[in-house]
């Protein structure tokens, strides 16, 4: 699939950055050296390219949906202070799905987990 110029432009801009960006917050980055763009272009593009997995959609609980350019499977946190969100790996996720498969007596493939907490950067402010 081609790639349309305002597609590579969001999909670079989430590349390059290293949080977990919100559409609202790729917007109003954009915005002042792409004036043609609007908050529904980049909605769109950012659910295409999520559609055709060169990012990921992450849909937290009481968040807004944030977009993740990680495309192995991990787990978050998300600071209680500041309302940032880390990528967290956690080893050992073979035995967590079996352990969950087994107790449920389903075939699970995949889970998310959100830890919920203060970020490092917030610890040290204080
Ligand atoms: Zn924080
Ligand atoms: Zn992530």
């Amino acid at each position: 699939m081609k790639f349309s110029k305002q597609r590579e432009l969001i999909y670079n801009y989430i590349m390059n950055s290293c949080e977990h960006l919100t559409a609202d917050a790729i917007y109003a980055d954009l915005k002042a050296e792409h004036p043609e763009l609007s908050l529904g272009t980049v909605y769109r593009n950012l659910t295409q390219l999520s559609e055709i997995g060169k990012i990921k959609k992450l849909s937290l609980p009481h968040q807004v949906d944030r977009f993740d350019k990680n495309l192995e499977p991990h787990s978050h946190l998300i600071c209680e202070v500041c309302g940032c969100v880390n990528d967290v790996h956690v080893p050992h996720t073979e035995q967590f799905l079996d352990d969950a498969s087994k107790y449920t007596d389903a075939l699970i493939t995949s889970y998310q987990i959100t830890f919920y907490g203060v970020c490092s950067k917030c610890r040290k402010d204080n």
